[in-house]
């Protein structure tokens, strides 16, 4: 089997600042001072490619911090004003997606536990109808990867070409050192069905503790994905979600620079 996907490739709709591809920024914003601090940090390591932030969290449970909404765009626009870099939040809802369109967010990613639901995808998709957005797809929250591939399959039947998946591990039932267990099987499976497809990969959402980070993310280059997503935070230890996965801008510098990419031979 085979995906068909009618998709572009990375590097026509992404600048890569620096090899490897990062992109980072905060779980989730939470307020103005913080995103932009966040921001001016993560622009200054020289690393980033992309800033990314949370204004809508989904929450397995409620009673917690659910995102700042709709405010967040405003502040994720003039982090981009200022920086100069471009921008990309989760969305869940044709609502989300029409106004993060509307304030000019440059990459919209689909949080894994909206990949899978088939109609919430289906409803994302329609929404994206016509617009010319790159559109990044998490991996479900369970290890179903036909539910990933069905989810990429209705973005690129909306017209979305600029496409890519981000593996972001697997919710399991195991004691594990892991937050969400790579299962990296599943995203080389995905890779043999889909060459041209970008696999980024989330190390920040597999490890749910920033110690592990390194190892993940070294993994990930080493089976060829391309490019790194990896919350960080101006101050992690006070951070409203995702506290102890967080790194500081400086931390993540030092990630990047102890990464081993190894170029296969030409
Ligand atoms: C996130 O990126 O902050 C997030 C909620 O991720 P996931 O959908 O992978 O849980
Ligand atoms: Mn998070």
């Amino acid at each position: 089997m085979k995906l068909n996907l009618n998709i572009q490739p990375l590097s026509s709709w992404m600048k890569v600042s620096s090899e490897p591809l990062i992109i980072s920024g905060p779980c989730s914003a939470e307020t103005e001072e913080q995103l932009l601090a966040t921001a001016h940090l993560v622009k200054n390591t020289g690393k980033v490619s992309v800033l990314r932030a949370g204004i809508w969290k989904p929450r397995t449970r409620p009673g917690e911090f659910e995102g700042i909404g709709s405010i967040g765009l405003q502040w994720l626009k003039r982090a981009k004003e200022e920086t100069g870099l471009p921008t990309a939040v989760e969305v869940a809802t044709a609502k989300h997606v029409e106004e993060a369109l509307a304030a000019g967010v440059d990459i919209l990613w689909i949080g894994a536990r909206s990949t899978v639901n088939p109609f919430t995808v289906q409803e994302i998709a329609d929404a994206l109808q016509g617009a010319d957005v790159p559109v990044m797809v998490k991996n479900p929250i369970n290890p179903d990867l036909a539910l990933w591939i069905g989810a990429l399959e209705r973005i690129n039947r909306a017209g979305i070409t600029k496409l890519a998946a981000i593996h972001r591990g697997f919710s399991s039932f195991e004691k594990s050192a892991y937050r969400n267990e790579p299962m990296w099987d599943l995203a080389i499976h995905l890779k043999t069905l889909a060459p041209e497809l970008p696999i980024l990969n989330d190390p920040s959402h597999i490890c749910g503790t920033r110690d592990l980070i390194p190892y993940i993310s070294q993994q990930a280059l080493d089976l060829d994905m391309q490019g790194l997503m990896i919350e960080s935070h101006i101050d992690p230890s006070v951070a409203w979600t995702d506290a102890k996965q967080q790194v500081t801008p400086a931390a993540l510098t030092e990630i990047v620079n102890n990464l081993t990419i190894r170029k296969a031979d030409s």
